[in-house]
């Protein structure tokens, strides 16, 4: 297996692309995707204060890293979610990754500033934890950039989590879910713009960045990940990707290109008859934002 650009060793291949690379060329690639993901989607402007969502997995690190390649000079937020020794060690792998490169990471703490954990949400709730780890953490990303002056959330969202997704919301046609799925949210009233650069990497380019670039994250699955429907849709989607490599690609990016118009009559994450939270003021279409009521569920006992 020679590298498409140097003819050298290659080290990976990347099949929908048909092409393997050695070390350097594939780091260019990962690079140059995201550069044109940020260039396509008109992602951030020259003097966009940028936050990264940092959970300690290898795709948000992995775009911290390619970010500040990329001359973004953005900071990380993380997010304790108060899974164990799970959300622990990830605190632990986010804090070492910002620490060695002298990077500025913030930390909220669901627990200690919040007064409720995942685990409490999704017992007081009696769903699957992550649609209340979704929720917070959508708020709070939205909240602190807000109140810190950050023009822009980037997320780590990858080309599988995307396919995943939109598999997801195609079977059931969930229209309203298929118009806010776009590689950026724009600005609105209440809301930071929200992008997704890693929209044209998948999953295990972003592990091969993090071993190639030395990054050390956090391996294991979230402990609550298991009634994640995600998951069933990802195995479906590589099955597929298996024998036809390129169908992830070509969804994700034919939805984008081509799909997404046909709902899309406002792109922004506001809906139009929002007011202010009577709680925190975060924009709501009810009395109490969806969070302020969760956490009064969450730290009722
Ligand atoms: S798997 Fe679910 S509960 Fe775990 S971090 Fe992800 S969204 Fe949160
Ligand atoms: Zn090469
Ligand atoms: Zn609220």
């Amino acid at each position: 297996m020679k590298c498409r650009v140097c003819r050298g060793p290659a080290v990976i291949d990347v099949r929908r692309h048909n092409a393997a690379f050695c070390r350097d060329h594939f780091v260019v690639h990962c690079r140059e995707q995201v550069r044109r993901a940020l260039s396509d989607h008109h992602m951030l402007g020259p003097d966009d204060r940028v936050l990264v969502a940092v959970s300690g997995g290898k795709d948000s690190l992995a775009l911290w890293d390619l970010l500040v390649e990329l001359g973004a000079a953005p900071d990380g937020l993380y997010l304790g979610l108060g899974i164990g020794e799970y959300s622990d060690e990830s605190g632990q792998y986010a804090r070492a990754f910002a620490d060695a490169r002298g990077l500025t990471l913030h930390e909220v703490d669901l627990g200690a500033d919040w007064g409720f954990t995942v685990p409490d949400a999704a017992a007081a709730t009696r769903r699957v934890p992550c649609s209340a780890c979704g929720l917070s953490k959508r708020h709070l990303f939205n909240t602190f950039a807000l109140e810190h002056g950050y023009d822009v959330v980037a997320t780590g969202h990858n080309l599988d989590d995307e396919a995943a997704v939109l598999l997801g919301n195609v079977l059931r046609w969930d229209v309203e879910y298929l118009r806010r799925q776009a590689p950026v949210l724009p600005t609105a009233p209440g809301f930071v713009r929200k992008v997704k650069p890693l929209v044209r990497l998948g999953e295990r380019e972003m592990a091969a960045y993090c071993v190639l670039q030395r990054i050390d994250y956090q391996v294991e699955e979230c402990p609550m990940a298991a009634g994640n429907r995600h998951l069933r849709f990802k195995d479906v989607l590589n099955s597929l990707e298996d024998s036809s490599p390129g169908t992830k690609a070509a969804f994700v990016q034919g939805f984008i290109e081509r799909g997404h118009a046909y709902f899309d009559d406002d792109q922004t994450d506001a809906s139009p008859d929002l007011r202010r939270c009577a709680e925190c003021g975060a924009p709501t279409t009810a009395e109490v934002c969806a969070f302020c009521r969760l956490r009064v569920r969450a730290t009722r006992s």
